[in-house]
């Protein structure tokens, strides 16, 4: 099944949307590889036209790749098979978005961005900072991600949005005084002020939003923002040159109500529509 409206041809497609499938260091509650599909299937409860933006799903030429084949288990099996997988699209011309999985999936694909753009600067929304060197041991997980994103693109590199949940030692970190932030329109305004006409990669975990709104993730926070707020930041991105996105940490199971993936199927339908 293809998200709604993702039903052109690849050589056509000038936006490629692609699956990836990956749960394996979730530190709380996993699941969040059945996320690509629980997205592309509530995507047909909503319709194609944002009121929001006046733009429609169907008058752009998306592609649904469907998932990366990838394998149970092996995390650095894995994350290599995210690695070739997502080169091929990431070298071509068109716009990739991806559909996590859970956060460590951006690392393998950051590291492929800034490959291929020297310049790349990383937008983060979150709840967690997932700066944290080692997760109990573990040096690749989705709770040290934006560490090792940083590693790649600079910290000066990383921006940082909607972080409620983090450690004091974190703040010592080169520029998070100034490029790491709760969720404030300012402050975004700011951010892409120094952002420029950079390339920029935006990763988006949507533990931002309130649990009350979006319990389906793997490690809710309380005092997250609500659709709207979520929406009228991302709006404020239309101006900034995105080469590429994820959406991470949907995992529908924690949801018997299937809000959640109502909720991320419409955010990636604006996403879509912005970039
Ligand atoms: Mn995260
Ligand atoms: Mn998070």
């Amino acid at each position: 099944m293809d998200f709604y409206c993702a039903n052109h041809d690849f050589k056509k497609a000038n936006i490629v949307l692609l699956g990836v499938p990956y749960d394996g260091t979730s530190s709380y509650r996993p699941g969040s590889r059945f996320a690509p599909n629980a997205i592309r299937e509530a995507s047909y409860g909503i319709e194609s036209y944002s009121p929001y933006q006046k733009k429609d799903l169907r008058d752009l030429k998306i592609c649904d790749l469907g998932d990366m084949p990838l394998s149970f288990g092996d995390k650095n099996l894995n994350l290599d098979l995210i690695e070739s997988f997502s080169k091929k699209i990431i070298y071509g011309r068109k716009k990739p978005v991806f559909l996590g999985g859970e956060h460590l999936i951006s690392y393998p694909l950051i590291r492929v961005f800034k490959e291929k753009y020297k310049e790349l600067v990383v937008l983060h929304i979150d709840a967690h900072s997932d700066l944290i060197d080692s997760y109990r041991g573990e040096q690749l997980s989705h709770a040290t991600v934006m560490r090792r994103v940083a590693e790649i693109v600079g910290f000066d590199n990383l921006y940082q949005l909607g972080i409620r949940s983090l450690n004091r030692e974190d703040l010592l970190l080169p520029y998070r005084d100034e490029n790491m932030c709760l969720f404030n329109l300012d402050k975004a305004k700011e951010f892409i002020q120094k952002i420029g006409n950079k390339p920029v990669y935006l990763s988006l975990d949507l533990d931002v939003l309130d649990p009350s709104i979006f319990p389906g993730t793997g490690t809710p926070e309380p005092g997250g923002v609500t659709y709207k707020e979520l929406l009228e930041c991302l709006f404020l991105f239309e101006t900034l040159n995105i080469v590429g996105a994820d959406i991470v940490e949907l995992s529908p199971h924690y949801d018997q109500s299937g809000v959640s993936s109502i909720t991320a199927a419409s955010i990636v339908r604006e996403l879509l529509l912005l970039i």
